[in-house]
């Protein structure tokens, strides 16, 4: 541990240097350490990796008083705290872990102005008690880390985020700080309204992480294609593998381990002492592959995390993009895989219609799902999707899957015909609805019990679709979906026409449709940019 020093009113430049070991600033974090060191309010959006701790807690060890950072998550706390510590900072957090006399030091340094930086959870903040102590001592700056946290409509709204725009009242005269990864145009809108940061500076990095190649594939057997995108990575990689259910997480993990891949799993539902064991050979060991739901991963700094893996569809862009930014956080070349096929948009669309919510908040989660259909199914680079999302325009990377395997397209038209007509004429002639498994039965002409019971081989468009493969006519109707040219309705997700469905079955809407690559399963040559 490095001895304990003061660096009220040294040059920023000697701090980064002394504190962090680093010789520059990097990107625009120069222009907003001095920004706010003026005494400015501040709204950064930078990606995962891209340096916001010294933005504030450079100002904070250099402005006289302490630095208030509001984070959400008390494990991340304790490990900046520690480094921190480590480094020779006065660093310190308040949270519910502590002891009465643990708090109590605390809250004495803080008084006594020997704390450069205290860490607290946005929940404190809205009880009186704490809010006393701070009136009572001097701040230096306020920040608030993952301010996207304030965003009703975003994938990780946090109620206590709301009342922190009041902090404006409380401490006027004090500078203040949004910082965020993930922030689309209108969230970043929303964290300037609801912080009351509408003087504040905006700095927004590119969010661009080139050493990162994206790729996309259609899920088929996702255990098998993981396991085979596992091992076409060097030998050694560190990896996380994201799923949504517990059970998934469990079943992976356990299927993997099988595959000979060292892999573990990580969730709520395991033991506290299970989880801390797990996520410390991860984090101390080569090569470990933790799969995990996303409560894995907000915090957990291993810069060599060489894959990330989606096994299921994330809900949001913005989740996706935060997830796999925590692959290549050293800059070297990692990859985001991810495997998507039908029972994923299906499974979505129906958690969306169960959730508890109005229309509009249906709505708007219908419209994130709808995103991230968007760039799973592009014929265009990836890359440039997703940093569009975000509001930023660039050219065809060159690193992500589209790219560097241009998908072939064929003229879907006739089979989206031959689809919805099916759907219309049981609709119209039967009053009955289906899911994808049986209408693609019909279409090939199947002789399953249910056909034979339903008579569905009396059907003009029984057998039509025969031409084409189970596995391409539920390729069809994934993209069919993702377009919004139908749409999958109740719990057996029935599939029904949409408003745009008219213009395909008159042939005036053009059906390009990519090809699926199933024998792709990652790997492939590693371009860096
Ligand atoms: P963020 O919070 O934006 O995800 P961090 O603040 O954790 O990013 O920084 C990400 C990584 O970049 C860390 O490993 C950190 O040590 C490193 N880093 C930050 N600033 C600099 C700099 N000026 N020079 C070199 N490395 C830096
Ligand atoms: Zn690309």
């Amino acid at each position: 541990t490095a001895a304990v020093r003061d660096f009220t009113g040294r040059d920023p430049r000697d701090v980064l240097h002394e504190v962090y070991g680093y010789d520059t600033f990097r990107g625009d974090q120069g222009d907003v350490v001095s920004h706010v060191i003026g005494g400015g309010d501040a709204v950064v959006l930078m990606p995962t990796g891209g340096g916001k701790s010294v933005t504030y807690q450079v100002p904070a060890l250099v402005r006289p008083g302490t630095g208030l950072v509001v984070s959400p998550l008390i494990a991340l706390m304790h490990d900046q705290v520690d480094a921190l510590v480590a480094n020779g900072v006065r660093a310190a957090y308040l949270n519910s872990t502590q002891s009465p006399a643990e708090r109590q030091q605390v809250e004495q340094a803080y008084l006594a102005g020997t704390l450069d930086l205290l860490y607290v959870a946005p929940e404190r903040l809205n009880g009186a008690q704490t809010l006393n102590l701070l009136t009572r001592g001097r701040l230096s700056v306020i920040a608030i880390d993952e301010a996207h946290c304030v965003s009703q409509w975003g994938h990780d709204f946090r109620p206590d985020y709301l009342a922190l725009g009041d902090l404006a009242d409380r401490f006027p005269g004090v500078p203040r700080m949004a910082l965020t990864a993930t922030a689309t145009p209108a969230t970043a809108r929303e964290i300037v309204e609801r912080l009351r940061l509408d003087g504040a500076r905006r700095f927004v990095a590119s969010f661009d992480r080139p050493n990162i190649q994206y790729r996309i594939a259609p899920k088929v057997e996702p255990r098998k294609q993981l396991a085979a995108f596992i091992r076409a990575q060097p030998e050694g990689s560190a990896g996380i593998v994201y799923a949504l259910s517990r059970k998934t997480v469990d079943q992976t993990a356990e299927f993997l381990r099988g595959q000979g891949i060292d892999a573990l799993a990580y969730h709520a539902g395991l033991d506290g002492s299970v989880r801390a064991a797990h996520q410390s050979r991860f984090l101390r060991e080569d090569g470990v592959v933790m799969v995990a739901t996303i409560a894995f991963g907000m915090g957990i700094d291993k810069p060599d995390v060489r894959f990330v893996a989606h096994i299921d569809l994330p809900k949001s862009v913005e989740g996706y993009y935060q997830e796999t930014g925590r692959a290549g956080r050293d800059g070297e070349p990692a990859v985001a895989w991810m495997a998507y096929g039908l029972g994923d948009v299906v499974q979505q669309r129906r958690m969306i219609d169960q959730s508890p919510g109005d229309r509009t908040f249906k709505m708007r989660l219908g419209q994130h799902l709808d995103a991230m259909l968007g760039l799973c199914e592009t014929v265009a680079c990836r890359r440039q999707n997703l940093l569009a999302y975000f509001g930023e325009h660039a050219g065809p990377c060159g690193n992500c899957d589209t790219c560097l395997e241009p998908p072939e397209t064929w003229d879907g038209l006739v089979a989206a015909q031959k689809l919805l007509s099916t759907i219309v004429r049981l609709q119209r002639e039967r009053g009955q609805s289906f899911g994808a498994g049986h209408l693609v039965d019909i279409l090939r002409g199947a002789k399953t019990d249910r056909i034979s019971q339903q008579r569905h081989d009396k059907l003009a468009t029984y057998g039509i679709g025969a031409d084409l493969s189970d596995q391409d006519w539920r390729s069809v109707v994934r993209q069919l979906l993702a377009r919004g040219l139908l749409v999958a309705q109740g719990d057996y997700g029935t599939l029904a026409l949409t408003e745009a469905s008219g213009g395909v079955l008159r042939g005036e809407t053009p059906v390009p449709l990519r090809r699926d690559t199933l024998g792709r399963t990652g790997g492939g040559p590693r371009v860096r940019k």
